[in-house]
């Protein structure tokens, strides 16, 4: 007799990263962080890898709340995480490692992408769920028994492609049941508070095969997630070993961000609650070990189509359902349909061209879509992957077929589900998913000649913004032309680094990479393995500033100092005043406030300014004072009310407000 009382945690983020360049935007919400994903990592994924709690006599003990629970963490956000937060993923994968020997999966997979899965086409959904397995298998090194549904959204045919692909179970919530019967005896209706969320249940579906599904606690789940169980983390394990009884289960399912994040304090409060079930109880069961003795022998039949945050199936991510979050005065959900509409016509044009253009190039078609996760996975590499599936190909026809693919995959990332959650679609969320849709467009364009862009901007004319007025070109404006880039820019950011860095200037930019020699720079984008060679010169003047010329295929093209991005100015800037090869950020921000005070302003000193600030990952208190003195200094020189308004978000950031009033801008929202 085996009970099963604790947790399990969703980990997910939106892709935060530009995907022109795969470099992650600076969020001046999240300050002193660099980004939300920096700032949520300190806050909870660090703390859940391992807390320190009160031990006997006063003592601290160290709790890891993730050796003791079940968890799922989103594909994009482990891409993240092994860039950025190293020491998480390889906490992640030393766990999954120790507890496979044991034969107990902690971990559940899920798709590539966080889409609901009932809204995709059918081809689309299975390769999501098809190269959700291949990351995990590549992470893991063994094939996934649980999937896990973004957004819990399931519907018939969502679960017949999860078993098809050889998935046993899921995890969903008690509101997504419709009724129940044991082996022999008649169905019986239920809703969330009459379901029995302590057993597990087999769904049958209509090819005759089953899955399990084991539902978490509603009500804990619910009272974790949005009040205040966590602060008393004994009472909370006290309650979950009571409904599990001596055999049966109680799960909280939420958010893992929930935990240090949402709820400051959350992760002691799991800390707390995981050390009493496993002192106090002796219960110290995972999800995958529970259901391998505990094979159901209840029969449930889901709701048609549902979702955990959605009590109207899946329309919250379709349409005008009334299901909102982050709503402010003036909202209106009427951009929901129009938005789903666009991007679905957009996929079927898209998916038209680059299948035909593929055919013309690899023998299979639909099975290289699908294996292209394991080129995402980091299992192969790209031209591997192409010379596997095509003979005799050319160069230019080897980048011919990734650009296509790649353009398959922005094309999925751009159903991420955030961007229908919130309550308007000028906030960031919808925005990330109209910039992978314009990188589709455009790889798509690169291969084939056929550039989709004006007629994709006609299909987003439905599309409004209720709160700032913006609509479709408008709304596509904003959320693109800031962030797009090309190889053009990424060769002037090179000849700009080169020019201050010399051999010690970085040859690695985003998925960029790049090779400098004199005047001429070669960038290679490493997704599609395209090399384009650019000559360009860098000029430096007093009160003008730095600008960058570079000619290439498409001819000549100049850009100021606060066109490179951040990361490259950063640079620059750190070794101006810091000496050749320095990242001394905060250093740099030193001797800019000390310069500043000094001499008059530059062209250039505002985008270095917001560039250095936006540098490190965490801006410490004696680099947020740095940043402030020379914010004034600045200010004491006169600003006009452009360079107020582009300064204004670093200034309201580091607390000066009422230099920088808000004007009512999109950003100002976040
Ligand atoms: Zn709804």
């Amino acid at each position: 007799m085996t009970p099963l009382a604790g947790f399990h945690f969703h980990f997910y983020q939106p892709p935060r990263e530009n995907p022109w360049l795969g470099v992650v935007h600076n969020e001046w919400s999240a300050f002193p962080y660099h980004d939300w994903n920096e700032r949520i990592a300190a806050e909870c994924y660090r703390a859940m890898v391992a807390v320190a709690i009160e031990g006997e006599g006063g003592s601290l003990e160290l709790v890891e709340p993730l050796t003791m629970s079940s968890f799922n963490v989103a594909p994009t956000l482990h891409h993240w995480m092994e860039v950025h937060a190293v020491d998480v993923e390889g906490s992640l994968r030393h766990e999954m490692a120790e507890r496979s020997h044991r034969g107990d999966s902690p971990v559940m997979a899920m798709p590539a992408v966080h889409a609901i899965l009932p809204l995709a086409r059918p081809e689309d959904r299975r390769r999501l769920i098809a190269w959700g397995i291949a990351d995990y298998r590549h992470r893991y090194g063994s094939d996934p028994e649980g999937m896990w549904l973004p957004e819990t959204a399931v519907d018939e045919a969502t679960l017949l492609d999860l078993v098809d692909a050889g998935i046993t179970y899921t995890v969903l919530m008690p509101s997504q049941a419709r009724r129940v019967r044991r082996a022999g005896e008649e169905w019986r209706e239920v809703d969330q508070s009459s379901l029995d969320t302590t057993r597990a249940y087999r769904v049958v579906l209509s090819s005759g095969r089953s899955l399990r599904v084991v539902f978490g606690d509603g009500e804990l789940s619910r009272l974790v997630a949005f009040g205040e169980l966590l602060s008393d983390g004994n009472g909370l394990a006290d309650r979950l070993a009571a409904r599990a009884g001596s055999d049966g289960a109680a799960l909280i399912v939420a958010d893992g961000e929930t935990y240090g994040h949402h709820h400051r304090f959350g992760d002691v409060g799991v800390a707390w609650a995981l050390r009493r079930l496993r002192e106090g109880h002796g219960i110290e069961t995972s999800l995958g070990e529970w259901l391998e003795s505990h094979d159901p022998v209840d029969e449930v039949e889901l709701q048609p189509v549902s979702a955990w945050s959605c009590a109207h199936g899946v329309e919250r991510w379709n349409s005008d359902c009334g299901c909102v979050t982050g709503e402010r005065p003036g909202y209106d959900l009427a951009w929901r349909r129009p938005l789903r509409h666009a991007l679905d016509s957009l996929r079927d044009e898209l998916v038209e061209r680059l299948t035909g253009a593929l055919e013309d190039l690899v023998e299979d078609v639909p099975g290289t879509l699908t294996e292209y996760g394991r080129v995402l996975a980091g299992a192969t590499t790209p031209v591997e992957f192409v010379r596997e599936r095509a003979e005799g190909l050319s160069e230019e026809q080897v980048v011919r077929v990734l650009e296509l693919v790649e353009g398959y995959r922005h094309l999925l990332y751009a159903f991420t589900s955030c961007a229908w959650f919130f309550a308007d679609p000028a906030d960031i969320e919808t925005s990330i998913v109209l910039r992978y849709a314009q990188v589709a467009i455009e790889m798509v364009a690169s291969a084939t000649g056929e550039d989709l862009t004006e007629w994709f901007i006609d299909q987003l004319s439905g599309v409004r913004s209720a709160l700032t007025g913006r609509a479709g070109r408008e709304l596509w404006r904003g959320a693109v032309e800031s962030e797009r880039a090309d190889a053009a820019l990424v060769a002037a950011g090179a000849l700009a680094e080169y020019h201050v860095h010399r051999e010690y200037a970085h040859r690695r930019r985003g998925h960029y990479s790049y090779r400098v020699n004199g005047r001429e720079v070669v960038v290679r984008d490493e997704r599609t393995t395209r090399s384009t060679t650019f000559v360009g010169d860098v000029t430096t003047h007093p009160s003008r500033g730095m600008s960058v010329r570079v000619v290439g295929p498409a001819g000549e093209e100049e850009f100021d100092l606060s066109h490179l991005g951040h990361d490259v100015v950063a640079r620059v800037g750190a070794g101006w005043l810091r000496g050749v090869g320095s990242h001394d950020y905060e250093g740099a921000t030193d001797a800019l406030a000390a310069e500043l005070l000094r001499r008059p302003g530059t062209r250039d000193d505002d985008a270095l300014l917001q560039a250095l600030a936006c540098a490190p990952r965490c801006v410490s208190p004696s680099g947020e004072t740095a940043l402030r003195r020379a914010l004034m200094a600045l200010v004491s020189h006169g600003l006009d009310d452009v360079r107020r308004e582009t300064l204004g978000p670093l200034g309201r950031a580091v607390g000066l407000a009422e230099m920088f009033p808000a004007t009512g801008t999109v950003d100002e929202f976040l």
